[in-house]
C-alpha cells in the first residue's frame, strides 16, 4: 500500500491537475495538503488582503469537492519546509508530489523542502502544471532561450503541433484518503487563525468561478481583437487572477483558443503565449526581480521625487486617465491591461521615478499579481527589459486616453469631479477647469518630462556604467 501527499499551491482546482492526477495513477492512496505559508503571510501588511480570500474561498469550495468524495483538505499555517516533511512523516507517505514553481523564492524553498524529505527517505516529485511549456522547453536553434518574444512564439507554436500537452488529465479521485483520516490533520478553514480578515473581491474564486469566466469569455473571444484595447467595455477574458491561482489550467485556457478559427482567439492564444514568455524569462533569469534585464540600464539614476510617487499612487496627478486608472486600482486591486501600460509609463518616463518602485506597489495591490508578469510588464513599459519597448516611443497619455477612453467613460466613472466636462475637455481639462472641478494640475508637463527622460536613456546608453 503506498500513499502519496499531493501539495497544492497555486493550483486550487481539482479538474486537470497535474499533481494530482500523477500522484493518483501511480500510488494507492492520496491525501491533499494546503500550507498557508507564514513566509509569505506574515510579510503582508494588509491584514485583509484580497489574494488571502481569493485563496480562502478557493479552498471553501475545493475542501466541498474533495468531500463530496469523501476525502477533505488538509490545512496548514506554518512553514512549508517544517509542515510538509511533518505532515508526510506522520501520514507515513511515501512521496510527496506538487506542481513546479520557478519563482525564486519557490526554488529554494522546495529545495529544502526536498531536503528534509530525503532525509526521511520521502521522495519528493515537482510536475509541470502552471504553464504549457517550462523553462529549457523553447529554445532557439542554437539551444539558448530566447530573448525576443515573436520567435519565441514561434517556436513555441511549432512545439505545440508536436506535443500533446494541451490534453487535459482527469485526476482518479477514488483514491483519495478518507475524510476521517485527513480531518484530524487540518486546523480548518478560518481566516481568524491565519490572522487576515474576509474582504469583497471584484470577481468570484473559485475552479467553478474560473471555469464560468472562460465559458462566458469564449461567447466574446472573436470579438476579443477589437475589444481588448478598450478598457470601458468587457472586452478581455478577466481569466489572469485563475491562471494565477491555478482555478483554471492553462491547458483549458489554450484549447479554449484552439477551438476558434477567428483572429481574436488567434490574438488571445498569443496574450497567453507573453505569459509563457514570461515566465520562461524569469526561469532562466531569476536575476530580474532584483535588475535591469537589459545591463545597459542596472545602474541607471532615477530622478523622480516621492511626491510625485505618492501623487501617482493617489490618482492624483492631473492626468485624468493615469488617476482614473490608478483610483480604479487602489479600490479593486484591478487594472485593465491598457491603462497599467499606460500609467507604468507614466511612473517611470513622466515622473521619472524608478520602475522598481511602480512594481512594487502593483505586487501588493494586485488581485492577479504574478512575479514573472508583473517584472516583465514592469521592465517592458520602463525600456530596460527584455523585447521592451524602445525607449523614444513614449506614451502620451492624453492621445492614449483619445484612443482608448473616447467617450471619457472610464474617466468619469472613477474621476467624478470631471464627469460634467465634454468629451473633448475631459482627456485634458485646462487650467480653469480643474480648478473649478477641484481637480489636481497636471504635476509635470509631458513634453518636458519627455525630453528629459529620452536624455536619460540616451545618457546610459553612451555610458552604460557610469550613472
Ligand atoms: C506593468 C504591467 C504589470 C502587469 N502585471 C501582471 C501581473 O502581475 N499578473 C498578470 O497576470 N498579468 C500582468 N500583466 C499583464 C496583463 O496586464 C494582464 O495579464 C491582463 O491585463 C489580465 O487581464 P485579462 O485576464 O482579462 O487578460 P486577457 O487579455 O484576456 O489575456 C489572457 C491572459 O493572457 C495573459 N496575458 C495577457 N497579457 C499579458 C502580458 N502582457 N504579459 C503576461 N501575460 C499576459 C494573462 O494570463 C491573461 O489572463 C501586467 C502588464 C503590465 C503592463
Amino acid at each position: 500500500m503506498s500513499r502519496a501527499l499531493c501539495w497544492i499551491r497555486r493550483d486550487l482546482r481539482l479538474n486537470d491537475h497535474r499533481a494530482l492526477f500523477e500522484a493518483c495513477a501511480n500510488h494507492d492512496e492520496v491525501a491533499v495538503v494546503f500550507v498557508f505559508d507564514t513566509v509569505i503571510l506574515d510579510a503582508l501588511e494588509n491584514r485583509s488582503d484580497r489574494r488571502v480570500t481569493f485563496i480562502m474561498q478557493s479552498l471553501l469550495e475545493l475542501d466541498q469537492g474533495l468531500r463530496k468524495r469523501g476525502s477533505s483538505l488538509i490545512v496548514l499555517h506554518g512553514n512549508p519546509v517544517h509542515e510538509i516533511p511533518k505532515l508526510a512523516h506522520e501520514l507515513k507517505a511515501e512521496a510527496v508530489l506538487t506542481a513546479r514553481d520557478f519563482e525564486p523564492y519557490a526554488l529554494e524553498r522546495d529545495e529544502e523542502v526536498r531536503q528534509a524529505l530525503a532525509n526521511q527517505t520521502i521522495d519528493f516529485q515537482t510536475v509541470k502544471d502552471q504553464v504549457i511549456f517550462e523553462r529549457g522547453e523553447i529554445l532557439s536553434l542554437t539551444g539558448t532561450p530566447f530573448k525576443v518574444f515573436t520567435p519565441f512564439s514561434r517556436r513555441w507554436l511549432e512545439k505545440f503541433e508536436e506535443r500533446v500537452d494541451a490534453i487535459a488529465y482527469d485526476p482518479e479521485l477514488s483514491k483519495l484518503i478518507p475524510e476521517s483520516l485527513a480531518s484530524p490533520y487540518s486546523m480548518g478553514l478560518d481566516y481568524s487563525l491565519i490572522r487576515f480578515t474576509e474582504c469583497q473581491p471584484w470577481l468570484d474564486a473559485g475552479e467553478q468561478a474560473g471555469n464560468a469566466a472562460l465559458t462566458d469569455f469564449e461567447s466574446r473571444i472573436n470579438e476579443y481583437g477589437d475589444a481588448r484595447d478598450i478598457p470601458s467595455v468587457n472586452g478581455t477574458s478577466l481569466l489572469s487572477v485563475h491562471l494565477r491561482f491555478g482555478t483554471i489550467s492553462v491547458r483549458e485556457a489554450v484549447q479554449t483558443a484552439l477551438q476558434h478559427e477567428s483572429a481574436g482567439a488567434k490574438k488571445w492564444l498569443m496574450e497567453l503565449i507573453w505569459r509563457e514568455f514570461y515566465q520562461d524569462i524569469l526561469a532562466n533569469n531569476p536575476q530580474v526581480v532584483s535588475t535591469t534585464f537589459d545591463p545597459t540600464y542596472a545602474e541607471l539614476e532615477w530622478p523622480g521625487i516621492d511626491e510625485h510617487f505618492e501623487a501617482w499612487k493617489a490618482g492624483q496627478t492631473g492626468y485624468p486617465i493615469v488617476d482614473a486608472a490608478m483610483r480604479c486600482f487602489a479600490e479593486t486591486g484591478w487594472m485593465h491591461n491598457r491603462f497599467r501600460m499606460i500609467v507604468a509609463s507614466f511612473l517611470t518616463k513622466d515622473l521619472l521615478v524608478d520602475y522598481k518602485k511602480g512594481e512594487q506597489y502593483f505586487a501588493e495591490n494586485l488581485l492577479d499579481f504574478d512575479l514573472a508578469s508583473n517584472n516583465g510588464g514592469w521592465q517592458w513599459a520602463a525600456s530596460v527589459g527584455c523585447d521592451a519597448q524602445p525607449y523614444f516611443r513614449i506614451f502620451n497619455p492624453y492621445l492614449q486616453s483619445r484612443k482608448f477612453d473616447p467617450d471619457g467613460i472610464f474617466i468619469r466613472k472613477w474621476i467624478p469631479e470631471l464627469a460634467y466636462l465634454d468629451n473633448r475637455s475631459i482627456h485634458e481639462p485646462s487650467e480653469m477647469e480643474a480648478v473649478m472641478s477641484d481637480y489636481s494640475l497636471p504635476i509635470v508637463n509631458h513634453a518636458e518630462q519627455r525630453a528629459t527622460a529620452i536624455a536619460m536613456f540616451q545618457q546610459a546608453k553612451r555610458n552604460p556604467t557610469s550613472m
